[in-house]
């Protein structure tokens, strides 16, 4: 999928020369001609990247800017007509991604572009932080179990458990895997307490403890995750 370029530029001229230029490096271009029209855009059009002039009629790049962070990530580059314009878009904190200034080189540019939408992609490539069991939710980077959005009190061995069968989600899984892969490997312990741990989670995760429909028993082999 090409990406998605959003220029915000007043000038016509200048701003048909990057899309011309981005176009034939096979980014897929959009353009808005004012501050309001350009943070419209940014929010609704979904671009990987925005390119974004300071000097804007109606609402300045700034104040643009602003508004963007205040509901998305999406990279920004600042483009400023005076090198002092660069102290500010730097010392502001405003939350730009990188900056150019006029005037500035077509390969500058790009590579800035490049640059910048490559993060993107290895921000969505960020492993996955969350798994689902049913209705049971664990988020992996809060080590937090929560069961229909309320927060279950888990023991760590009780997470590690659950998280175990999130990752091994066709697979059913013996005790003695249990013991070895969540007590550890020199636990020389009885398998009955893998049973104990099971029965204790099981109370806090399942509907009904009873009729386990999370994490199933298959008798004299092991558990499994229900569908
Ligand atoms: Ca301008």
């Amino acid at each position: 999928m090409p990406k998605k370029v959003l220029i915000v530029e007043d000038e016509k001229a200048i701003s048909d020369i990057i899309m011309f230029n981005l176009k034939r490096e096979g980014y897929e271009v959009m353009q808005a001609l004012t501050g309001p029209d350009g943070l419209k855009m940014a929010l609704e059009n979904e671009p990987d990247i925005v390119l974004l002039d300071i000097m804007l009629p109606e609402m300045d790049g700034f104040e643009v800017l602003t508004k963007i962070r205040e509901t998305s990530e999406v990279p920004v580059i600042m483009v400023t007509a005076r090198e002092e314009e660069c102290d500010k878009v730097l010392g502001l904190e405003t939350g730009a991604d990188d900056y150019v200034t006029k005037p500035f080189s077509m390969v500058e540019l790009l590579a800035r572009v490049k640059a910048n939408t490559r993060r993107t992609v290895s921000a969505i490539k960020k492993p996955e932080t969350s798994m689902k069991i049913g209705d049971i939710l664990i988020d992996t980077e809060a080590q937090a179990v929560m069961k229909n959005d309320a927060p279950l009190d888990l023991t760590q061995r009780e997470y590690e458990i659950i998280l175990y069968f999130a990752k091994n989600p066709t697979k059913v899984i013996s005790r003695e895997e249990l013991m070895e892969k969540v007590w550890g490997y020199d636990y020389y312990g009885d398998l009955r307490a893998v049973d104990v741990a099971m029965r204790r989670l099981r109370e806090k995760i399942e509907d009904d403890p009873s009729e386990p429909k999370l994490i199933i028993t298959k008798r004299g082999v092991g558990y499994y995750l229900g569908k």
